[in-house]
């Protein structure tokens, strides 16, 4: 491998370049990390991360159950335990996917750290170098950089309103076979989409897992948002349209705390086992004292009040970003997330967000450039901004400054 994978943060200086597999040369710091060193100022208003916004937690509740589990059940909580991870979470878990319509068995549900880990399991299972992995145009970077890892090729499928466009799955699908390219796996996010802001409609959900079960070609479907919705009830996942042809990935990160790690994949029986393996080889087993916490809280906080206190938090904040954007980037569209984290903006004719981003950081503010969300280097033309963190009025003044510096690259 050649000069150009001495990218951002690795040299040939290096004594040990030459001596890495071709896995770690195509391995590059997200466009996201990159930022974070700078985003982080607290002059900057970072509209970049999707850090989500834990400052409504019970710390008490927390602080005294933590306490409380250690001193009871401290020789199970600080030990090593099962490689799926414990029956009792694994339970509640079968619980907590049932407002998404989900009737799964505990037993072909694996606990991960974070869904990230999940993602890594399940393309180290399924991905040879150069096989395919479909993903929606765009997509989470962090499944993209997981998939680069593996060294898959990620080839995009466009999405609208409306989310993934089953017609141009399929055609995508055929023009592969066509080719004799075997497709490892469709990589999808149908709830408040990263970046894209978009949810699958129902009638999607049915058409993408029939097209999939025809072609043969697994689903993973990706979803951290799913219980985040600003209002109305939960889409049923894709999952519940065909349980043996899909993996499905949830996360506590985004409804209770990412810093517990925890996270877990549904899947159909045999590969839920495979999982399990190539868990225990990568970590012996999930952690612990992050399982029977998240347990216990389960059991004694009420959770889903919790998850609608984020509901409400997240819709304030996404509505401050909405009125913001009318009223200091009316040269840009964008869509209405009715739920998660994020919208997607596209810049008005010729702008470049990749290459405008160290002038908006000049101007006290970030967010991520587009082209960290494909594989290909495409959507400069696009940003995304968060408005999971900030408070309203630091969501306002940090779109107020992006509309400014907008207007200046308008004018060069
Ligand atoms: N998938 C998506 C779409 C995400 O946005 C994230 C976090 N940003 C993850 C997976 C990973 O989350 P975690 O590992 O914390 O569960």
């Amino acid at each position: 491998m050649g000069e150009q994978h001495a990218g951002p943060g690795f040299t040939r200086l290096d004594p040990w370049y030459n001596v890495y597999a071709d896995r770690a040369l195509g391995m590059k710091q997200s466009e996201v990390r990159q930022l974070f060193a700078v985003a982080n100022r607290p002059e900057v208003v970072s509209l970049a991360g999707g850090m989500p916004n834990i400052s409504g937690l019970p710390l008490d509740f927390l602080a005294e159950m933590t306490a409380r589990l250690i001193r009871n059940n401290g020789a199970k909580m600080l030990q090593y335990g099962g490689g799926q991870g414990t029956e009792e979470l694994r339970e509640m878990i079968v619980e907590v996917m049932r407002p998404e319509g989900i009737r799964a068995h505990p037993d072909d549900i694996n606990i991960t750290t974070g869904s990230q880990q999940a993602l890594d399991l399940v393309s180290q299972i399924f991905i040879n170098p150069g096989d395919v992995v479909i993903a929606e145009a765009p997509s989470y970077v962090g499944a993209l950089g997981t998939f680069r890892a593996y060294q898959a090729h990620v080839v995009h499928v466009e999405m609208d309103a409306n989310g993934l466009i089953p017609e141009q799955l399929e055609e995508t699908i055929k023009d592969l076979e066509a080719v004799g390219k075997p497709i490892k796996f469709l990589y999808t996010i149908p709830n408040f989409h990263n970046p894209a802001g978009v949810s699958q409609s129902e009638e999607r959900r049915r058409r993408i897992a029939e097209i999939c079960d025809k072609h043969h070609v697994l689903i993973v479907e990706d979803n951290p948002y799913g219980l985040l919705g600003f209002d109305g009830d939960p889409i049923p996942a894709i999952q519940t349209f065909n349980p043996d042809g899909v993996v499905y990935l949830g996360s506590f990160s985004k409804t209770f705390a990412p810093g517990f790690r925890v996270g877990w994949a549904l899947a159909p029986a045999a590969l839920s086992a495979r999982l399990t393996l190539a868990a225990e080889n990568a970590i012996l087993c999930p952690t612990t004292f992050g399982q029977l916490a998240i347990a216990e809280y389960l059991r004694t906080y009420d959770w889903y009040q919790q998850v609608k206190e984020y509901r409400g938090m997240y819709a304030e904040r996404g509505q401050a970003m909405q009125a913001a954007l009318e009223k200091y980037m009316p040269m840009c569209t964008w869509n209405k997330p009715r739920g998660g984290f994020y919208t997607w903006v596209k810049l008005p004719g010729g702008l470049n967000a990749h290459e405008m981003l160290p002038r908006a950081v000049k101007n006290l503010v970030a967010y991520v450039s587009g082209t960290a969300f494909f594989a290909d280097g495409q959507g400069s033309d696009h940003m995304r901004l968060s408005f999971c963190y900030p408070t309203p009025e630091r969501i306002t003044e940090g779109v107020r400054r992006l509309g400014e510096v907008i207007s200046q690259e308008n004018d060069l």
